[in-house]
């Protein structure tokens, strides 16, 4: 099979390990992180008083020495050491990637207990594998794992995670491509809004799942209590264990349904138009942006796109100018339209709520994007959808 059919996946696993591998795992992550940290002040040091940059295999014979050096960073299996020094030596190349695009990135940082969660296998069957119920890693022990579902594909690499006080092992897998899925001979646009989180070309509503407002409030209730604890207290540290806990859940549910959605679309229709939304810039708008921060657009965006793609189904981003704003019936512009008009008329006839409205405009500009602004019928979209823009 070619590398083309192939891609990656992550399949993550909550481990249960006992007291004394517990015990195991923070010491290779603390070895891990000293590692970090020694190698970042390594090549900041060899760069400042000797001006000189330390390649990749430099910082590996670093680790080399450190494993070689101190007994109990033994512990930690070589490939891990490399695995560290390799993250590094990513963190700087981000950084002058960064810096030539004109930007000002921030300079690699050290890494306290608090920011250094994980550490990797990265090459599975050596160090780490699978033995019988549990995962048998190197310095650890054979750790108990909950496989809530099984594993696909071929195992290449495992992490392990540190997270909100529990562990996990994240399995990087390769796994064959699905196959394109058969046309359904539909499009739709979508309108991605505020009331509700999104509303069809064909006026279905999809709401903003208000689970999370409710969760929103727990939060903040669970934030007070942390916010009121002594620093340093054991309250405190029990606290926020609770807060970080809480935020994951919020987070898995937002996933959940993200994914739910996006796979359904992806079933439906051949075609799907959507807004470019520059999130970034909505967010500044601070009516809005507890909605889109809610519903999480890049999310949903990037979940529809990988899953497009490998459906072979078309992903279209439009313009969002004037999709609101412009009657879908007879390209008549709206007057005097805020954010506040939730119904919209036109002399023509039209009466449709607006984010149907602009659901349909949006359908209508993937057609004729493709086309270099001829004016397209709405019927004319749907050949136009198929051309080879993307
Ligand atoms: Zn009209």
């Amino acid at each position: 099979m070619s590398d083309s059919n192939i891609t990656v996946r992550v399949f993550k696993y909550r481990l249960y390990p006992r007291k004394s591998q517990e015990r195991n795992l923070f010491h290779v992550l603390t070895s891990a992180r000293n590692l970090y940290n020694m190698a970042l002040a390594e090549r900041k040091h060899a760069y400042q008083v000797e001006g000189r940059t330390l390649k990749l295999a430099d910082l590996e014979q670093l680790a080399k020495r450190y494993r070689a050096t101190f007994p109990y960073a033994q512990q930690m299996f070589s490939q891990t050491a490399q695995s560290v020094v390799k993250q590094v030596d990513l963190a700087y190349q981000a950084f002058f990637r960064r810096l030539k695009a004109g930007q000002t990135p921030g300079y690699p940082r050290f890494k306290s207990h608090t920011r250094f969660n994980s550490f990797e296998f990265k090459q599975y069957g050596t160090g780490a594998k699978i033995d019988g119920r549990r995962l048998k890693l190197y310095g650890i022990g054979r750790v108990p794992i909950r496989w809530h579902r099984p594993v696909e594909g071929t195992i290449k690499t495992v992490r392990i995670i540190r997270k909100a006080g529990r562990w996990y092992a994240c399995f990087a897998c390769e796994v064959p491509e699905c196959k394109p899925l058969e046309p359904t001979g539909r499009l739709v646009g979508l309108d991605m809004g505020v009331s509700a989180l999104l509303t069809t070309s064909e006026g279905e509503k999809i709401a903003n799942p208000n689970y999370y407002r409710a969760a929103q409030v727990k939060l903040r209730v669970l934030q007070r209590r942390l916010s009121r604890a002594k620093r340093g207290s054991n309250k405190r540290r029990k606290a926020l264990r609770t807060v970080q806990r809480q935020q994951e859940h919020v987070a898995n549910q937002r996933r959940d349904f993200l994914h739910k959605l996006s796979t359904g679309l992806v079933q439906s229709f051949d075609g799907i138009a959507l807004e470019q939304l520059c999130v970034r810039n909505m967010v500044r708008n601070h009516h809005l942006s507890k909605s889109i921060l809610d519903s999480a657009w890049s999310i949903f965006k990037d979940m529809l796109t990988y899953k497009a793609e490998s459906a072979g189904r078309q992903l279209v981003f439009v313009n969002p100018a004037y999709t609101s704003k412009t009657c879908s019936n007879c390209g008549q512009m709206f007057e005097g339209m805020t954010l506040a008009t939730r119904w919209v008329s036109c002399a023509c006839g039209l009466s449709l709520d607006r984010d149907h409205n602009a659901a349909i405009n949006i359908l209508a500009k993937a057609g004729r994007d493709t086309s270099a602004n001829v004016n397209v019928e709405r019927s004319e979209a749907h050949a136009l959808f198929g051309s080879p823009r993307l």
